[in-house]
């Protein structure tokens, strides 16, 4: 398949936080032409296996993880005359929200708009205030009786947005972080069936990561990898973005440095990335946390992980912007890695 239509599948589905079943279905799927096993679990990660050639009992396993679940909205409160108000899940920019068409994930689906008072009513000590989430409500059109069987609380809403290809291979669309990152493990594992490889690959789309780092965190204490990879998203360039924190699109997958990166993996990315001439950069991250990285690395007694990014405006809004040669870059750039996995490499990563 198409990138373009892989990340447009993957983008259109629904699920936040703690809700991925949908979205680690239309995963799986496209794992499985490419892998040997796939499963979703019971927490809702979806997770592929392609073997390796490797011989004998001692199995040495590469873990590639990228988060299945998306940041969204959910019902606290039905209001008398049918408003819905909402609470984030994950992160919400509460500045995008008002004006947003939404879909309500009821026993039944729902349109609706996110509305606030209008800048004409509101009060002097209220306008120019950040706006809050308790002043945004979800209008349906129904009534509260109307919506007693479809909608409660918990209930959850998505934000709609449209899969919008721009110029020069820039596409749109919300929830690509980091459903971009699952295109990539597609992408990754499609390649290793041309490339030789020795290690087994687990290529795991991780619930929760939004909130917690859950998928991570379980499915690395499950599988025990020997070498774990996490596959996110980093903010892009844009006007007045800070120059030194941004990595620009078009440039390449972004290879993160830090203490949370093993140098010897971080070091292999950037030396095959020059051999391949793949276009690339890098991304000083001295402090751990903010991906699956960090909660791969702390699994048992500690795993050696690394973590390449797919740089991207507008993160946490409707309109989040990536070009696709970056992605397909990225995906080379794991692949070539996977090959070239031996037991030197394993030994290399004692010794500093
Ligand atoms: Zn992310």
């Amino acid at each position: 398949m198409e990138l373009k239509e892989l990340l447009k599948e993957l983008t259109d589905v629904s699920g936040a936080s703690g809700h991925e079943y949908e979205a680690a279905k239309v995963a799986v799927k496209h794992f499985e032409p490419f892998s040997d096993e796939v499963s979703i679990d019971k927490l809702g990660s979806a997770i592929a296996l392609k073997h390796g050639d490797q011989v004998g009992e001692e199995r040495k396993k590469i873990l590639l993880a990228a988060h299945l679940d998306e940041i969204g909205l959910m019902v606290t409160k039905i209001e008398d005359g049918g408003f819905l108000r909402i609470t984030s899940v994950g992160g919400v920019d509460i500045t995008i929200l008002p004006g947003q068409a939404v879909t309500v994930l009821g026993k039944e689906q729902l349109k609706g708009v996110i509305g606030a008072k209008p800048p004409h009513l509101q009060a002097p000590d209220e306008s120019g205030k950040p706006i809050q989430m308790d002043d945004l409500y979800v209008d349906t059109g129904r009534t509260k009786d109307e919506l007693t069987d479809i909608v409660e609380i918990g209930t959850l809403v998505r934000i709609e947005s449209e899969f919008t290809e721009l110029s020069n291979g820039f596409i749109s669309a919300m929830a690509m972080d980091d459903r971009s990152g699952v295109a990539v493990l597609v992408e990754a594992l499609c390649r290793l069936k041309e490339r030789k490889h020795e290690w087994d690959v687990y290529a795991i789309a991780t619930a929760q990561e939004e909130v917690s780092g859950l998928g991570a965190i379980t499915t690395a204490f499950r599988l025990q990898p020997d070498v774990a990879i996490a596959i996110d998203v980093t903010f892009g360039d844009g006007p007045g973005m800070p120059e030194r924190r941004v990595s620009p699109l078009g440039k390449g997958p972004s290879i993160g440095l830090g203490p949370n990166f093993h140098p010897k993996i971080t070091q292999k990315l950037r030396d095959l990335a020059s051999e391949y001439e793949i276009p690339h950069q890098v991304e000083a991250d001295p402090y751990p946390g903010g991906t699956d990285a960090y909660s791969l690395q702390v699994s048992r007694a500690g795993i050696p992980a690394g973590l390449v990014s797919i740089p991207l405006r507008n993160m946490h809004s409707t309109v989040e912007t990536l070009k696709l040669e970056d992605v397909k870059r990225c995906a080379e750039l794991l692949s070539i890695f996977i090959s070239r996995l031996d037991s030197k490499f394993q030994e290399d990563l004692k010794c500093f």
